[in-house]
């Protein structure tokens, strides 16, 4: 995929991307757990502010986008893997039923929401982690090298 067809691409594809994290927060936000007194101090550990405000939503797979384009795009940008362990939507965390409570698994996506805080909410999070991954792919994307990291880093303090 050449790369001008990627941002043109990525640009229709963000605020559709953009609806269905909003859906999927709000879902996780209603139905999900606060975090427990060691995932509190993991989350600050790894940049999160206000974690108390993050909810865990324990679920058997991993909700992908039904949106043909989207999951087209999800497909052909690799920006989701395979078969996800657990997804951060912001301050909303979604973990498979088999990662539940997982102590690095949650730390890592609690990386994510400090991200998601960072860059600005789900729009500038989202335009910069579906470019890292349609450019340098889902395992070598900075965010996740910075996540796997941050995550380490608050399990080996
Ligand atoms: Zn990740």
């Amino acid at each position: 995929m050449d790369a001008q067809a990627t941002i043109e691409e990525l640009e229709e594809l963000l605020p559709l991307a953009a609806q269905w994290v909003t859906e999927q927060r709000q879902r996780a936000l209603c139905e999900g757990v606060p975090l427990s007194e060691s995932e509190l101090a993991d989350a600050r550990e790894v940049g999160v502010k206000n974690p108390e405000r993050v909810r865990l939503l324990r679920v058997e797979t991993i909700p992908v986008p039904a949106h043909p384009m989207l999951r087209a795009a999800a497909v052909s940008m690799k920006f989701l893997p395979a078969a996800p362990r657990g997804l951060a939507l912001d301050h909303a965390i979604f973990v498979r039923a088999d990662f539940w409570r997982d102590r690095s698994l949650i730390a890592h996506e609690l990386a994510h929401t400090a991200q998601y805080q960072r860059l600005g909410g789900i729009l500038p999070f989202l335009r910069t982690y579906i470019s890292q991954c349609a450019t340098v792919g889902y395992s070598n994307a900075p965010l996740e090298l910075e996540a796997d990291a941050n995550a380490k880093r608050a399990c080996s303090a």
